[in-house]
């Protein structure tokens, strides 16, 4: 598919080419920082009348966009194959799952986000108190490719269903799915330019941080997040930062171990390990650990990268990427890994095969940095206090997977991660109520959920005077009798400890 956004700028183009094949399946202009001016202009005007819309037409209008994508289902799934290889059923579940949170925002922003009465206090008795969480105009949002629907989604359904205009740029791997996304959005609300898409790399995305945005949703890598951040401080522009992971899995003694290697497997190798969230490390009671290593053995031995009908995953999207996974499963097995299945010997081109490494040195890159291929380390723990400890060595903090029959939630709660599934895969990600993001170098804020909704908007208290405070407090006309009065309630409520 070659499809080119018009625009009046006489920006570059730049080509998007298959994974797979190398092959050109899209061109799309390079916009320039005037172009992005120029959108963000016309968005201000959208996000005043979008704004004014009751939460309930608003919730209309996504509803719609909804229908749109549902319709567009196969050509959607074609593009995302085309442009960053992943299979079309597993683009199919992506898009169940963005639909999912899509539907959530826009029924329950007016709960989430509309005024609310809040108590006063003694003191302030004579006053109503209320919040509410207005939008904070035009949204930026910056998106990966891995999950070229979900992931940029999750911004820009709950920034829009916020009330604010959004201007998305997409993964210059994957522009043509954002552009469709837009298209769609704007066949269901077509009046104003509520949501509208800028192409290009990191220039434009730059140029996005620094278009006077009142907010930038990012999701990408932690490196390219720290320059969005510098970028934005220079306007105190205000970020939300969805980054890398190095997420683990934890195997208990008492685990499901079937269930467990299953999880590990699907973890850590569909999408062909590109998932934010996907398994890298395993660590496993010492128990179970060589049962679970032939479990995990036998499932992924079953799992090839290829672009045929038997082919469980594809190619990895960014050229680049296979360099680094080159260097992690080298530097893991020169320093004493061992690869179980896959190794250095079976990457073909943009063709990863699974490799399942053991015996790698907790220092080694491959235990360290987000590899984004389809490998997996699993190491050997004497329990799960060393299993926790592990994980929490990290300096990212995305989530985490445990598998454990007696003591799930316990483990949970000491792992220093923004989510935790407990004998399943990142279902955390997949419940609409529930917040995602995470903390250390994997990011701050959060999409989905109503933290998700609030993340687009601010904060706005609105107190009004009932009548006259018995105790003048706030006056020049303040008298000795009132101080007292106000000393001897202090003591009171506060001072009684
Ligand atoms: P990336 O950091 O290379 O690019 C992300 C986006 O930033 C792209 O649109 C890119 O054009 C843009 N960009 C690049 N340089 C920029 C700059 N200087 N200023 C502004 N924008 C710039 O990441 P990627 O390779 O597209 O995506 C993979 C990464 O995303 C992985 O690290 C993955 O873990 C992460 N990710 C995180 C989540 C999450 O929810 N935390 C979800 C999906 C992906």
């Amino acid at each position: 598919m070659t499809e080119t956004i018009a625009f009046t700028a006489d920006s570059l183009t730049f080509d998007v080419l298959s994974p797979a094949t190398g092959a050109v399946v899209g061109t799309f202009p390079s916009h320039t920082a005037d172009d992005v001016a120029a959108t963000v202009e016309r968005a201000r005007s959208a996000a005043v009348w979008w704004a004014g819309l009751s939460f309930a037409q608003r919730a209309k209008g996504l509803a719609r966009w909804r229908s749109e994508i549902v319709r567009g289902t196969d050509e959607l799934v074609e593009l995302i194959n085309s442009e960053m290889g992943k299979p079309v059923s597993d683009a199919k579940l992506e898009l169940a799952m963005a639909l999912e949170h899509l539907a959530w925002g826009g029924k329950n922003a007016a709960k989430v986000l509309g005024p609310r009465s809040v108590p006063s206090s003694l003191l302030t008795i004579n006053q109503a108190a209320s919040v509410e969480f207005p939008p904070l105009g035009v949204v930026g949002v910056i998106g990966p490719w891995n999950y070229p629907v979900f992931t940029p989604l999750s911004s820009l359904s709950f920034a829009l269903a916020a009330g604010n205009a959004v201007v998305f740029k997409p993964s210059e791997f994957t522009p043509g799915v954002g552009a469709w996304l837009v298209a769609a959005f704007q066949r269901a609300v077509p009046e104003h330019p509520v949501l509208q898409v800028v192409t290009g790399g990191a220039e434009t995305g730059a140029a996005l941080c620094r278009s006077g945005v009142d907010k930038i949703g990012f999701t990408g890598s932690t490196a390219t997040g720290k320059k969005v951040m510098a970028a934005c401080s220079e306007s105190l522009t205000p970020v939300l930062m969805e980054c890398g992971g190095k997420d683990a899995l934890i195997v208990d003694a008492d685990a499901d171990i079937e269930a467990a290697a299953d999880a590990a497997v699907w973890g850590g190798l569909s999408n062909a390990g590109q998932t934010c969230l996907a398994v890298e490390r395993v660590y496993v009671h010492e128990a179970v650990y060589d049962a679970f290593v032939t479990e995990v053995v036998k499932r992924a031995k079953a799992i090839r990268a290829g672009t045929d009908n038997g082919s469980k995953i594809g190619p990895i999207t960014m050229p680049s990427q296979v360099d680094v996974i080159l260097r992690h499963v080298t530097d893991a097995l020169e320093r004493g890994g061992r690869a179980l299945i896959g190794g250095l010997d079976t990457i073909d081109r943009q063709f990863v095969q699974p490799t399942i490494l053991v015996d790698v040195p907790e220092d080694s890159l491959a235990v360290t940095e987000e590899t984004f291929g389809p490998t997996l380390t699993v190491a050997k723990v004497a329990d799960m206090d060393e299993a926790i400890d592990r994980v929490n060595a990290s300096r990212y903090g995305l989530g985490a997977t445990v598998f454990s029959r007696a003591r799930g939630v316990e483990i949970a709660r000491r792992l220093r991660v923004g989510g935790v599934a407990i004998n399943a895969f990142v279902a955390y990600a997949t419940i609409p109520s529930l917040p995602l993001g995470g903390v250390g170098q994997s990011g701050f804020g959060r999409v989905h959920g109503p933290e998700g909704l609030k993340e687009f908007t601010y904060a706005k208290a609105i107190s009004r005077q009932r009548f006259p405070s018995p105790l003048a407090l706030t006056t020049f006309a303040r008298t000795e009798r009132t101080d007292a009065i106000a000393g001897a309630l202090v003591k009171l409520l506060h001072g009684r400890n």
